[in-house]
């Protein structure tokens, strides 16, 4: 009788754990692969925020996607997920297939981080081209062939021309984040002549904090019948 205290402890634990899994949006019930489960787990997620909820399964059906949510809202793993599996799901080596733009080194680091972090035990292999770094060591980082680059639209752009070899034809998941900051700081030009070297047939995401204009506008040009997730500031 004494022991049966500390089981029955246990067991409601266990309990209310596999009732969190089976909850309906929780991240066990999107069909990701156990190492994703994994890595997402190591890093500390339990459920996905308001917008991982709504734009990673769209993404992971193969949807282009438009989202839209506050900083801090957890948009950075609603693209990461779905590129880390859909990468995973076609494992074969064929130049870089994924590419993350953002508009400042620091955002570049960190959204490079995140993809190494959730992607610790899969076997893709990512390279951050970021203005400040060496051209040296990032010739390197792409000798490795990378399946995942994270990248100011500058620097890629720079090291298109000065990398023989190097092309994004074999991109299939591109993500602009922080697009509306990408933007503002006059990266129209360079982002259209990125899209314009990959290929057709690739998914593109969008993640803003806002959405002027201009750039639902781009959205609406560059991307495939795009699925809009706009989370509004409260929420
Ligand atoms: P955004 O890009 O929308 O500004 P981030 O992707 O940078 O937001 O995430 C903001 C913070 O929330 C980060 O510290 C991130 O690790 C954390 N975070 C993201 N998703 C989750 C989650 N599902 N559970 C717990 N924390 C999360
Ligand atoms: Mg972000």
């Amino acid at each position: 009788w004494e022991d049966d205290a500390p089981v029955s402890g246990r067991r409601l634990k266990k309990e209310r754990e596999q009732k969190r899994k089976l909850k309906p949006g929780s991240f066990e019930t999107m069909g990701l692969s156990p190492e994703i489960l994994r890595g997402i787990k190591r890093k500390g997620y339990r459920l996905p925020t308001p917008i991982q909820r709504r734009a990673l399964p769209l993404a992971l059906s193969g949807q282009d996607v438009v989202g839209m949510a506050r900083t801090g809202s957890g948009k950075t793993a609603a693209f990461v997920v779905p590129l880390l599996e859909r990468l995973r799901a076609h494992s074969v080596r064929a130049g870089a297939r994924a590419v993350v733009l953002a508009p400042t080194r620091e955002l570049a680091l960190q959204t490079h981080k995140v993809v190494k972090e959730l992607g610790r035990y899969t076997d893709l292999r990512t390279a951050v081209l970021v203005g400040g770094d060496s051209m040296e060591a990032q010739f390197a980082e792409l000798a490795a062939n990378p399946d995942i680059i994270v990248a100011t639209p500058g620097r890629l752009l720079h090291l298109l021309t000065e990398v023989e070899g190097l092309s994004l034809r074999t991109v299939q998941y591109c993500v602009f984040d922080e697009a509306d900051r990408l933007f503002e700081m006059g990266f129209a030009e360079q982002i259209r002549s990125v899209l314009a070297q990959m290929g057709e047939g690739r998914q593109t995401l969008l993640f803003s904090a806002t959405l002027p204009a201009a750039l639902a506008e781009f959205a609406r040009a560059g991307l495939k019948d795009p699925a809009f997730v706009r989370l509004d500031a409260d929420t």
